[in-house]
């Protein structure tokens, strides 16, 4: 007979935890306390990722090449949300934009604050706004604001 096995703890189904591999996470993490974007670039091809992979999504070779990237960027795309994750209706639409930041080639996603939703468009120029206090974690960069 089989043993079977109990996991206790709050499970949080309306969330999800994405992996990225390689030490490309970590390195954006601890540059971000001293507000750096610091990304890994591939040296055959020049592409630049944030935060890096271990190897170059074109070339196939491993990377690792640190390379800083701007906290300013524009906008490839962006959706308005006027639910959050568990259906119920927000009071005010929240922007979630797709940032590519310069010198970056990958983009990135947060939320957009200063603007009224009506007022985003596709390349709008946007910049982090950093978290007063910064521990190395995703919440430093707080949200994009527009330059
Ligand atoms: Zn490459």
């Amino acid at each position: 007979m089989e043993e079977t096995k109990v996991v206790g703890g709050a499970w949080e189904l309306s969330t999800f935890k994405f992996r990225v591999e390689g030490r490309g996470l970590k390195l954006m993490l601890e540059n971000m306390k001293d507000k750096k974007l610091v990304g890994i670039k591939c040296p055959q091809c020049g592409m630049v990722y944030l935060p890096g992979p271990f190897y170059c999504r074109k070339c196939y070779i491993r990377i690792d090449d640190e390379v800083e990237v701007s906290d300013h960027g524009q906008i490839m795309t962006f959706t308005i949300g006027y639910a959050d994750v568990r259906g119920n209706p927000l009071e005010e639409p929240r922007v979630a934009p797709v940032v590519k930041m310069d010198g970056c080639d990958s983009w990135i996603m947060g939320v957009l604050e200063g603007v009224k939703p009506e007022d985003v468009h596709v390349g709008m120029r946007v910049k982090v706004h950093w978290a007063e206090e910064r521990t190395g974690s995703l919440q430093d960069m707080q949200y994009f604001v527009p330059e």
